[in-house]
């Protein structure tokens, strides 16, 4: 996966790109970066890539050019290379809100290009520029920058080769493995804690009954903690084993 990335503040993603899974998954050849600042399109003495708001108000507006500008720039960067075209988002509290299967589908693509906002937001007609729009939730940031830190952990963790034990990407909250549940509860040693004990059950070496446990917290977590999810339908009842009545 490629991600290139549209900001002011490159330097923000040094230490990001660098350490952790996503500098592994770099190591690897399997995620590489790029990034391209508007400013190297600003105007004049001081390279300015915002401006006043038509209509008056306050805050600055990024400038459609500059940002236009940039996605070209990495567009023929790709090209050069032989790299396939990555598909636009743009960063906006404006945007779908993204979730585990947003990340889910993005991951599948070969190239993302995450577009930083910063100042009151962007110039109305980058819109016609980008393929779709991305929320981190219901909040307002400062920049783009730390939901394009999400969106790579979210997305690149779900590569193949990043992680070490792949399954591990398949049973956690609201993977489509598990439906979507929040996961079951954890515990490791000690086996008692000021008084608090592991379930015996996880202790049991019974596979099947640790299963059924898990399920049923998982079930319970996501009724109790977030009702707004949906939750599976319950198990069809098991057939009777006892013969039909004869004649
Ligand atoms: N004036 C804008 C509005 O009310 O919609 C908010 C601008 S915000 C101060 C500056 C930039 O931070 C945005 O252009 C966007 O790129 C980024 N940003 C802020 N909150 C965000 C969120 N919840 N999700 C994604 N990006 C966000």
């Amino acid at each position: 996966m490629r991600y290139d990335v549209v900001t002011l503040f490159p330097e923000l993603f040094d230490r990001f790109v660098a350490i952790s899974f996503v500098g592994r998954a770099v190591e690897r050849g399997i995620a590489s970066f790029h990034f391209q600042s508007p400013r190297d399109f600003g105007l004049g003495k001081h390279k300015a890539v915002d401006d006043t708001p038509y209509g008056g108000g306050s805050g600055m507006v990024m400038r459609v050019d500059c940002l236009v500008a940039s996605f070209d720039a990495l567009d023929a960067r790709a090209a050069e290379s032989g790299e396939p075209r990555a598909r636009r988002i743009l960063l906006t509290p404006q945007g779908q809100r993204f979730d585990q299967k947003t990340a889910a589908r993005l991951a599948a693509e070969p190239a993302l290009m995450l577009i930083c906002g910063r100042y009151e937001g962007f110039d109305e007609r980058v819109r016609a520029y980008v393929d779709e729009e991305l929320s981190l939730g219901d909040f307002v940031l400062t920049g783009g920058e730390i939901p394009t830190m999400a969106i790579v952990e979210a997305t690149v963790r779900l590569l193949p080769g990043v992680l070490g034990n792949e399954a591990s990407t398949e049973e956690e909250s609201h993977s489509t493995a598990t439906d979507g549940l929040l996961e079951y509860p954890h515990y490791t040693r000690p086996l008692e804690y000021r008084g608090a004990k592991v379930p015996d059950v996880l202790s049991s070496g019974h596979h099947a009954e640790i299963a059924k446990w898990r399920r049923a917290e998982a079930i319970e977590r996501t009724r109790t903690r977030r009702p707004d999810l949906p939750l599976p339908p319950p198990p069809l009842p098991k057939k009777s084993r006892r013969k039909p009545p004869t004649g």
